[in-house]
């Protein structure tokens, strides 16, 4: 599968369209449609119940997208968030400098009387043995030297543009837990080890962005800052050394709970080079995307490097009291960072799956059914019957106090069955004659529906009031395989 085949199922199926579309678009900016954003939430929920609800530990916090400009001094972003970059002379493009020569090159060869070429990145003309030294793009422009650039979106608070009121949207969601951390320890009398969490929207203004959500100007993280206390020792370990081993281990195992294939994640240790200036190791979770391997997630030991700028530039302690050794510490944190968009496009990647079935090929976004936009449809075998139609109604409404359950009666069963499939819906139910039963030839309905499973499209045959809790199992993890037994069951025809 190519990212172009994802791109299209997400435009078609109302999961992501391009930002802005009628207009031409905006340069990597993506709209979350019906089913995406319902996606979205279903990832960033489970990240907060799995990771902040259901641990005595972690607690979350939201926080504002402007913060005061000394906290990006203090971080670091001001002077090191930059990437060495050069702009063309002529037609004023800009590239980063370290990416130019991994670009296809534009060539006006002298050779054969200026006739133009676009010749592979890296290569020479193959006409006048040439080497690329103007801009690949236009092949006139002269390029400027290389200078850096910041990659935070500045902008300016109040109603005056000046020097004093500069502000920057956030390019992480990190510092806001740095600078929270006294707030957040005294209000909830938290005891190390600890994390806070937060979700939410950062902003970078990346030179090249691009293979459609994975890498966006703006976009959605989901971070945590784990603190734990330097001089603790945990199974004979240094604590913050044994806590990065356990959150890349956790981290691992959320990515696989929800489907992503174990031949599609790895872990890469980051060189001693590429290090960030504040980390002690860092460790990527690396997914086979459709683009090829790439970064997941993160995991970094940031030391206590953020406590103390921010304790050194705010004039405030940002220290814990040791009550054991009756001593302040600053604490080291470990980071765990996750683009969620990214998890989503993984997780749509994974989970699709194009196959043959009796000769028709079927698409099917098998999604966790946690994760799934829609969990159950409900179907209508004849839409002329009124009391068909109506049944479905009538039960479509009830599970929808729980789930999210769509209604469809604009095509034949198995279409239907088919568009279900291709957006992930794990479960259809349909409504029949018999189950209604026929009133003008005095024939009483069963009072049953089918529920047909995506995957093995296997049907199980299942009372209306017995619905609800087979739903309860089925979409909290019980397996249709288990819950199935429990009824009839057959094949889909
Ligand atoms: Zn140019
Ligand atoms: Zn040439």
């Amino acid at each position: 599968m190519t990212m172009d085949t994802l791109v299209s199922l997400c435009k078609r199926r109302g999961f992501i369209f391009q930002s802005s579309e009628i207009y031409g678009g905006t340069g990597s900016c993506y709209d979350y449609g019906p089913l995406g954003v319902e996606l979205k939430q279903n990832i960033k929920r489970l990240l907060w119940r799995d990771f902040v609800q259901s641990r005595a530990d972690m607690v979350g916090i939201d926080a504002s997208i402007l913060m005061h400009p000394t906290v990006w001094k203090a971080s670091g972003h001001l002077d090191h968030f930059t990437d060495p970059m050069v702009d063309c002379r002529e037609c004023r493009l800009r590239f980063r400098a370290d990416h130019v020569d991994t670009l296809p090159w534009t060539h006006y060869c002298p050779a054969t009387k200026g006739n133009k070429f676009t010749i592979p990145p890296g290569e020479p003309c193959g006409h006048c043995g040439a080497r690329r030294t103007l801009c690949p793009d236009c092949g006139k422009g002269e390029l400027t030297a290389p200078r850096q650039f910041n990659l935070m979106f500045k902008t300016f608070m109040g109603p005056v543009e000046e020097d004093a009121s500069v502000a920057y949207l956030r390019p992480e969601t990190a510092q806001a837990m740095f600078v929270n951390f006294d707030n957040v320890l005294q209000s909830m009398r938290m005891k190390l080890p600890f994390g806070i969490a937060q979700v939410g929207r950062s902003f970078r203004n990346e030179i090249t962005p691009g293979n459609f959500i994975f890498r966006t100007r703006e976009f959605e993280q989901m971070e945590i800052e784990y603190f734990v206390n330097p001089r603790d020792a945990v199974e004979g370990r240094a604590a913050d050394e044994y806590w990065h081993d356990r959150w890349i281990a956790d981290c691992m195992a959320w990515f696989r709970r929800y489907g992503l294939s174990e031949e599609n994640l790895r872990l890469r240790e980051h060189e001693k080079d590429e290090l960030s200036h504040y980390s002690k190791r860092t460790v990527d979770i690396d997914y086979r995307f459709p683009i090829g391997w790439s970064e997941l997630m993160g995991i970094a030991n940031r030391t206590d490097f953020d406590l103390k700028q921010h304790a050194k530039f705010s004039g405030k302690s940002l220290t814990y009291f040791d009550e054991e050794r009756k001593e302040h510490v600053v604490p080291y944190v470990v980071e765990p960072a996750m683009g969620v968009d990214r998890a989503l496009l993984a997780f749509m990647a994974d989970a699709y799956v194009e196959e043959e079935v009796r000769g028709e090929r079927r698409v099917v976004l098998r999604f966790h059914p946690e994760l799934a936009p829609v969990k159950v449809a409900v179907l209508p075998l004849l839409k002329k019957r009124d009391e068909i139609v109506r049944t479905a109604h009538v039960i479509r409404a009830d599970l929808a106090k729980q789930w999210r359950v769509v209604y469809d009666d604009t095509a034949a069963i198995g279409r239907l069955y088919r568009r279900q499939d291709e957006v992930g819906t794990p479960y259809c139910v349909t409504v029949d004659v018999q189950t209604v039963g026929d009133s003008e030839k005095g024939e009483a309905g069963d009072g049953k529906v089918t529920i047909r499973e995506r995957d093995s499209m296997e049907q199980a045959r299942v009372p209306i009031d017995a619905l609800r809790a087979v739903f309860h199992d089925l979409l909290s993890g019980g397996a249709w395989s288990q819950v199935a037994t429990r009824f009839e069951r057959q094949i889909e025809k």
